[in-house]
């Protein structure tokens, strides 16, 4: 199939290293397959460890003049690049949709999210501060913040865009340089990206993507090369706790996006429309694929029949189908294995006497769809409880007291987000103080923006994207005592 695009420059199907598109040294490709058709899209370099390593020299090599520069010249260019990604947000998401499966609405916000980090830390670069300290009379201290090195960025196929910006723009915006791996699944969405940094006039080895299947050769890489001196990571909480095991030879920095199993408390006093309005929402975006989805549904006993009907009558509304087509509300999954996985949670919940209240399987036909799925009389020694379900099926769990429910909610090694709607306001301090989350929506499920800290406690990971909060994962401080000074 050819990819028709209004800017055919953004169909970039090499490895970008030191500002130049290359191929795989073996001349090896990798197919990127659609998920809605199982069709292949395009053909892209297969490349590994070597490839890796010259981008890391690329990148030692740029960062020097980079960093040197002042924080307006950095924030020019980025302001560069979010406006061309802005200026071609059509393309960009046909890209997204044809490679990730989510439907255009989705995929065109998610470009609009994604530049907004670009814009965001544009701007905060110039806001980079340090300290005095008193010290003795004769000496001062002085506190400086640089940036913390040469990054490694690993990122994971369901933001294919806005997990890229939300490290490249804090990374770029500090004076660091970049090496990115970004997933095997969706590579033109982070290629795409890359034509337009260079477009916005970024130099040449300051933002290299690595594309390739061979995730433990680059990613093995960027973890033990000592000229990389920070890795950040979204993904899976098993790699993500491997890559730190790779980095802790160099004693690397590191931040970790991690997964999560996020709960969804409908309290009887909540406002019953809007939690289920939120609950819908944060389970089935994106098909059910994003960190922080809903993954439990946990509803006090005296409101719960009325939320899983009213629930029930939304979710048989909805139209899973191929992301280019108008009526299409939800796309497929990424991977037919993932189909299988999703299916194998909802079996094993059946089998354990789990009700199917909508779905339950495959959908059949081209591409990886699995039906909008609800389940009840489910109970925590499930998987679909204990594990990221990381799809459509939506188990509602049933609890009696607010103790109970901040118990349930606390029982799993995740810790990314949390929602719950009350209109009790003692007891939304009482619970958003008790849950053990990174961050938790109060009457409100879509929490992210570039102006918050995001990111997780537990397993779910460590440091902050986004935000005032965001530059600092890609800053190092310094301490300068000036001694003497009473000479
Ligand atoms: P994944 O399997 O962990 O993959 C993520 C990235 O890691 C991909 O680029 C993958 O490359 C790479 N990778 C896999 N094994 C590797 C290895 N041994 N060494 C180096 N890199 C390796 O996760 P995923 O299935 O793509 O993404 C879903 C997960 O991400 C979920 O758990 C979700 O919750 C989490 N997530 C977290 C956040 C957050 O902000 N906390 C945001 C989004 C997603 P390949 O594609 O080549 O295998």
């Amino acid at each position: 199939m050819s990819i028709q695009l209004n800017n055919p420059s953004l169909l970039q199907t090499q490895a970008f290293i030191d500002g130049q598109w290359c191929d795989a040294d073996s001349g090896k490709t990798f197919a990127v397959v659609n998920p809605a058709t199982g069709e292949t899209i395009a053909q892209v370099a297969d490349a590994g460890q070597a490839e890796t390593l010259r981008a890391i020299e690329a990148a030692k090599a740029a960062m020097p003049a980079w960093k040197a520069e002042p924080a307006k010249v950095r924030a020019a260019i980025l302001e560069k690049w979010h406006d061309l990604v802005m200026a071609n947000q059509a393309d960009l998401a046909k890209l997204m949709t044809l490679e990730q499966g989510k439907t255009l609405a989705e995929s065109t916000g998610e470009v609009a999210y994604g530049a907004s980090f670009i814009k965001w830390f544009a701007e905060e670069s110039k806001r980079i501060y340090g300290d005095v300290l008193q010290g003795t009379p004769d000496r001062r201290g002085i506190v400086i913040k640089q940036p913390v090195g040469i990054v490694g960025a690993i990122t994971p196929w369901n933001f294919p865009n806005a997990m890229i910006t939300r490290k490249a723009a804090p990374a770029l915006a500090v004076g660091c340089a970049m090496v990115l791996k970004p997933a095997a699944e969706t590579p033109l969405s982070a290629l795409a990206l890359a034509e337009l940094a260079k477009q916005a006039g970024l130099p040449a080895g300051l933002f290299n993507v690595v594309v390739g299947t061979d995730a433990p050769a680059i990613g093995g890489e960027l973890t033990s090369n000592p000229d990389v001196k920070k890795v950040t990571f979204t993904g899976s909480t098993p790699v993500g706790k491997l890559l730190m095991k790779q980095c802790a030879d160099t004693v690397k920095r590191t931040s970790m996006e991690l997964g999560g199993n996020a709960p969804v408390i409908v309290f009887d006093d909540a406002d019953l429309d809007a939690a289920v309005q939120g609950a819908l929402v944060s389970k089935y975006r994106n098909s059910g694929q994003t960190c922080i989805c809903s993954n439990r549904l946990i509803v006090q006993e005296g409101i719960y029949d009325a939320f899983v009907e009213k629930f029930t009558q939304a979710v048989n509304n909805f139209n899973f189908g191929n992301g280019l087509e108008d009526g299409s509300t939800h796309g497929p999954v990424i991977t037919e294995k993932a189909m299988n996985d999703i299916h194998a949670k909802v079996e094993s919940a059946v089998a354990q006497g789990a009700t199917v209240v909508a779905g339950g399987k495959p959908k059949g036909g081209n591409g990886y769809f699995y039906e909008p799925t609800i389940l009840t009389n489910v109970d925590s020694s499930m998987r679909v409880f204990r594990e990221e379900i990381f799809g459509p099926v939506a188990p509602i769990f049933k609890f009696k007291t607010e103790q109970e429910a901040i118990e349930m909610a606390n029982d799993t090694e995740f810790g990314l987000a949390a929602y719950f709607y009350s209109e009790n306001l003692s007891r939304i301090w009482r619970v958003a103080e008790s849950i053990d989350y990174g961050m938790v929506g109060v009457n409100e499920t879509a929490i992210s923006s570039e102006i918050i800290p995001f990111g997780g406690v537990k397993e779910s990971g460590q440091g902050r994207e986004g935000s005032k909060y965001g530059l600092d994962d890609y800053l190092e401080v310094k301490y300068i005592c000036i001694g003497g000074i009473n000479k």
